[in-house]
């Protein structure tokens, strides 16, 4: 095992590596330094060749609370992966940069990495988190797995990588964004979201389990069955849809800007 700061690396089984968010008391909230640490992490995996299959986990006792709201540290201070620059600039031009960098760029770049992802989520998966587990090809809940996308009751539309629609379907999502209700794991997994519910004491040998087995594929078909559904969500329009929804949610920043001098209404702070 590597501990890489905020993110511990380990390859368990043969093909099989193992990523896993290690902030266990901020409720693995994602900062700017864990998402670079992660992005260096599924890097890492994505260029050994000897893995053929990458797990996404969260140290416990929850998978992610989120972003770390509080973090307001630049992207600029790490080697950065987009094409975005002036995250510090004022207005809609530095958090546009900001959110285009760290958020809605990077899970499109996990989201694309030519290997299959399993997420292994356990107690709480809040808003980022979310995302997290939205951008691996693979949901594994453990059953007291809750998710939950608050975001509405701050005054925003939905996350960033508004992938909603396409993993509950479109009543079902309105129903998420409207409520800001929890979804629990048998709730996620009757809908399509989460592709397995164990007992939380298994849910780590159940994905193990099930990364080992993928493994044992041929690595360039397993690449190109990805690929294969990828482009079917590309062709269904799933990228300029969370385009457009991504440009909605700055809208909601910039109005949040001027009505409350911050990104987000403050009266839906409770998380
Ligand atoms: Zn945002």
């Amino acid at each position: 095992m590597t501990d890489e700061g905020t993110i511990l690396y380990e390859t368990p089984a043969g093909g099989v590596a193992r990523i896993t968010m290690n902030r266990p008391r901020q409720r693995n909230a994602q900062s700017v330094r864990m998402t670079y640490e992660l992005n260096d992490a599924f890097d890492r995996a994505a260029q050994d060749d000897a893995v053929k299959v990458i797990i996404l986990a969260g140290s416990d006792p929850h998978f992610s609370a989120g972003h770390d709201l509080r973090d307001r540290s630049s992207p600029g201070e790490h080697r950065t992966v987009g094409t975005w620059s002036g995250f510090d600039l004022a207005g809609a031009e530095g958090y546009l940069a900001r959110e285009e960098e760290i958020y809605l760029g990077m899970c499109r770049r996990w989201r694309s990495i030519p290997k299959p992802t399993i997420a292994q989520v356990q107690g709480k998966c809040i808003a980022g988190g979310l995302m997290l587990a939205w951008i691996c090809d693979l949901i594994v809940a453990s059953d007291d797995a809750q998710f939950q996308d608050p975001v509405v009751q701050m005054g925003v539309c939905g996350v960033e990588y508004f992938a909603h629609p396409w993993e509950l379907g479109a009543r079902k999502a309105k129903e998420m964004l409207f409520t800001a209700d929890w979804l629990g794991a048998a709730d996620a997994h009757r809908l399509g979201m989460v592709n397995h519910v164990v007992p939380r004491a298994e849910l780590a040998a159940f994905t193990l389990a099930m990364a080992r087995r993928i493994a044992e594929k041929p690595s360039f078909a397993l690449k190109l069955a990805k690929e294969a559904v990828n482009q079917t969500l590309e062709a269904q329009g799933q990228w300029a849809a969370m385009l457009a929804a991504f440009n909605l949610h700055h809208l909601c920043h910039s109005h949040n800007m001027q009505v409350h001098g911050m990104l987000i209404d403050p009266a839906g702070i409770r998380i």
